[in-house]
């Protein structure tokens, strides 16, 4: 039986019909991880003893009949951000190498509850800063679809680990694409939650009117079942406003009819490339086959989207990382032989450049002169953003744009421009500044034969919506299901260091 292959849902149907075990399922992901791991670099620690203990454990409830979550004893892995009690979490930095939280965050706790088995802690971008996953401090991780290819970013090493079959899904955090954009880029279903349904306590914050913690999958049934798991009111997020976990249990009947989806077509003008256009399009032609009313409209707020963004961003993630000085925990320069020098030694020793970039940019924008001129119109932008969002969902249920304005691509390329990368977040940037839940989803492949990803985007907590007109299409499709020959590409080792 390949277990790899399997849908988290199916890895858990069959371990509650005894047909595998929990200690099993663990095994295949974790001996994988060991003997695969370095093609993609996707872990940056893999938990084999605690992963196997903890499904022992659970393989022991179940037998004694105790009627638990669908994903009781799946094995997951999870990003380097958030918290894990007694288990490194270094969010991808060299300042929390040596980090082991005393608390778990709340959603790893939701999942031990639901007998979900942690294999390890996922690669990602430096404090969740890019969009390539060449910024960590442990290395770079590579896409399974083409190792010489980002898997995109933040939360890299999530993709990877899902798409290489290093685990059956993942969680991942989204600030501004962080994960949409990786499932694009490696062919997976993701979603990003409306703001305030997922607890974020225990995430490693980078900006946070804007963090959101999500599931990554094969497909957006084991994204719902995840997303059931980790939603839901918690007393330790101030931010937290749902009152009960998510029930998708009526999503899935397969029917969209009459379901309104505008698509924005000023999204398709100007600096997308020529096959995601095409995809993504074509994606709408399925909507309408199977019964929707495609409309296209304008959402004028779109070229405002990366600059505000980047402003509130860099704003919130300046004073989130002013926390890292060299006294309260995290890296302590042994260069330093005063107070001032240990905070300047143990900042500028621990920080890799792009979070010193974004640090600095954000104490710009925030001081005295210039807080008018850029913090506060950021702001107000971000209201006519929310606004345009607000009108369109008058109108529409579903928003159907694409995540990136391309596949993904070669590893160095874009690493020196940090401009460039910046402006290939314009489709994701704008659901976060607005709070808005979406659904990233496969709906193709590019030129370089690299995946595409379309994105349905809904009004704040219509997250059933979402899921549905996502589960309509990969019902009528068989992009999801597609996987990447790692076997093929296993020669190249990741290279150390990325880019600092
Ligand atoms: N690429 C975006 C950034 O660098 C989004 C990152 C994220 O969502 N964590 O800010």
């Amino acid at each position: 039986m390949d277990i790899r292959s399997m849908t988290a849902l199916e890895i858990g149907e069959k371990i509650r019909k005894r047909e595998i075990s929990s200690v099993e399922a663990a095994k295949a992901f974790l001996d994988a991880a060991k003997s695969e791991g370095s093609a993609t670099n996707a872990y940056i620690t893999v938990l084999e003893e605690e992963a196997l203990d903890a499904a022992e454990k659970i393989q022991k409830r179940i037998d004694q009949g105790e009627s638990m979550s669908p994903l009781a004893g799946v094995p997951v892995a999870v990003k380097d951000n958030l918290c894990t009690k007694g288990v490194k979490t270094t969010a991808g930095s060299k300042m929390l190498e040596n980090f082991y939280p005393p608390y778990h965050a709340t959603v790893i706790d939701k999942l031990s509850d639901a007998g979900a088995v942690i294999l390890g802690k996922t690669n990602q971008d430096e404090f969740a800063m890019g969009g390539s996953t060449e910024t960590s401090y442990y290395g770079i991780t590579r896409n399974p679809w083409n190792t010489d290819c980002v898997p995109g970013g933040s939360s890299g090493g999530s993709a990877a680990a899902v798409a290489a079959k290093l685990a059956p899904y993942a969680l991942g955090s989204d600030t501004g694409g962080s994960i949409r954009q990786p499932c694009a880029f490696c062919g997976l279903t993701g979603i990003k939650p409306t703001y305030g349904s997922v607890s974020r306590y225990g995430l490693l914050a980078y900006a946070s009117s804007l963090d959101q913690i999500g599931p990554m999958g094969k497909d957006v049934k084991d994204c719902a079942a995840a997303l059931s798991v980790i939603s839901g009111y918690d007393i330790k997020d101030s931010t937290s406003i749902l009152e009960k976990p998510f029930d998708f249990s009526r999503a899935f009947d397969g029917n969209i009819k009459g379901m309104k989806i505008g698509v924005p077509k000023n999204y398709f003008e100007i600096g997308i490339s020529e096959d995601v256009k095409n995809a993504v399009l074509n994606a709408a032609k399925e909507f309408e086959h199977q019964g929707a009313i495609v409309e296209e409209f304008e959402i004028p707020t779109i070229e405002y989207a990366v600059p505000a963004y980047y402003i509130i961003a860099c704003a919130e993630a300046s004073s989130n990382l002013s926390r890292y000085d060299g006294i309260k925990f995290g890296y302590r320069s042994d260069q330093a032989n005063d107070l001032l020098s240990t905070f300047y030694q143990s900042r500028s020793e621990g920080f890799g450049k792009e979070a010193k970039r974004r640090i600095m940019l954000g104490s710009f924008v925030l001081s005295s002169g210039y807080f008018d001129a850029y913090y506060k119109k950021a702001l107000q932008v971000r209201g006519l953003i929310k606004e345009s969002f607000q009108q369109a969902f008058q109108k529409y249920q579903v928003i159907l744009s694409p995540v990136s304005p391309g596949t993904a691509y070669k590893i160095g390329e874009q690493i020196s421009d940090p401009l460039a990368m910046y402006l290939a977040d314009i489709y994701t940037v704008s659901i976060n500044l607005a709070g808005l839940p979406a659904v990233a989803l496969p709906c193709g492949f590019g030129e370089n034969g690299m995946p595409v990803g379309m994105q349905l985007i809904g009004n704040a907590f219509t997250e059933e919506t979402l899921i549905k007109t996502a589960y309509c299409y990969q019902l009528n499709t068989d992009y999801h299901t597609k996987t990447p020959d790692l076997v093929k590409n296993k020669e190249s080792l990741p290279a150390k260091g990325g880019d600092r």
